[in-house]
């Protein structure tokens, strides 16, 4: 007979993104429990309380799954996009995915946790996904390695890992990634414009490594040096923008340009991250990193070849991409939420 203090407890991890939540399941000892990808709708356009629903209802389901009982659960790993807090409080401002009023200033972490009456542990989703490749690439080794992850999506997210624990920062904003300055001499074309980013700076890493960047710096740039491409009949630059990465795989020249841009930037982010952190690995991933193995060894070769690193370095170092991106999120709020319990 099991007494219920003596079964074996779990950890659940659960990424709020735009669309869905994605959750999973970790055992005491650090084994994941799913291994697959677990989604159901986010509902974060209903405001808070729908939302917090919807999460608590995604825990259920991945509990039932697995058949587990709520009351085995010790603590819950919540990822979400940014920008909030390091305690889970979304922006004053709101945020992509949190726009409505109600979502201003709004305590996540501190609601889902009353919710679900167990401690509810909150990372912010790039932080989570850097967590994971980290734990995943190192192994038993990752509390003594440090690394950086670089992740290109709509903006450009990620984290830094030192000793195996992310590095959150004063304010909760260490590790972003992509509004870090970077040179551009010898990374525009000739005539190309300095690149804006939407956080208001020119000439940072999101504005040329991301979707947004391709949307509104590179994209409108080649197609004035490809005017006959066939991009230009898209319905919108936001269309054709989504487009870009399709001929980037089937190696049309347009495309070769901004993701060499894009590897570039990328490099470029790394060769500061060598001199600050000197991290044992630079791991990249989005939606890149899914299309076909031959391009995605090619970007991360172009990523290498514009690391700048010292002789010491290169010897000791691993590039890598980010495996598991659609349940890195996930898994990442979980290993953080393992963490905390282990250290409380
Ligand atoms: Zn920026």
């Amino acid at each position: 007979m099991n007494s219920r203090g003596r079964e074996p407890w779990v950890v659940v991890g659960l990424d709020n993104g735009g669309t869905s939540n994605s959750a999973t399941l970790l055992d005491s000892r650090g084994r994941f429990l799913v291994n697959e990808l677990f989604e159901s709708p986010s509902r974060v356009r209903e405001g808070p309380e729908v939302a917090i629903g919807a999460l608590v209802e995604s825990l259920d389901r991945v509990l039932a799954l697995t058949d587990r009982p709520r009351g085995s659960v010790r603590a819950v790993g919540l990822g979400t996009p940014g920008p909030a807090s390091a305690e889970g409080v979304i922006s004053a401002r709101g945020a992509t995915n949190f726009s409505e009023a109600a979502w201003h200033r709004f305590d996540f972490r501190g609601a889902l946790e009353r919710r679900l009456g167990v401690p509810v542990i909150y990372s912010n989703d790039g932080n989570a996904a850097a967590l994971y490749a980290h734990d995943s690439y190192f192994g038993r080794e990752a509390t003594v390695r440090s690394s950086i992850s670089a992740i290109v999506g709509t903006g450009l997210g990620g984290g830094v890992i030192e000793a195996g624990r992310v590095v959150r920062g004063a304010a909760g904003m260490a590790g972003e990634l992509g509004h870090v300055h970077i040179p551009m001499e010898g990374l525009l074309a000739e005539g190309q414009p300095i690149p804006q980013c939407n956080c208001g700076f020119a000439g940072d890493v999101e504005s040329v490594a991301s979707l947004t960047g391709i949307q509104n710096n590179l994209l409108p740039y080649w197609l004035t040096r490809f005017p006959d491409h066939e991009l230009t009949t898209a319905e919108s630059i936001v269309e054709a923008a989504k487009l870009v990465r399709g001929y980037g795989v089937a190696g049309d020249p347009l495309a070769t340009e901004i993701f060499r841009q894009q590897a570039m930037a990328l490099g470029r982010l790394f060769t500061i991250a060598s001199n600050f952190l000197d991290p044992d690995g630079y791991f990249v991933g989005g939606g890149v990193v899914e299309a076909s193995s031959s391009f995605r060894e090619w970007f991360l070769a172009e990523i290498r070849e514009n690391t700048s690193l010292r002789e010491e370095q290169a010897d000791v170092v691993s590039f890598a991409l980010i495996p598991d991106l659609d349940m890195a999120g996930a898994r990442g709020a979980a290993l953080a939420a393992l963490q905390w319990l282990e250290s409380s």
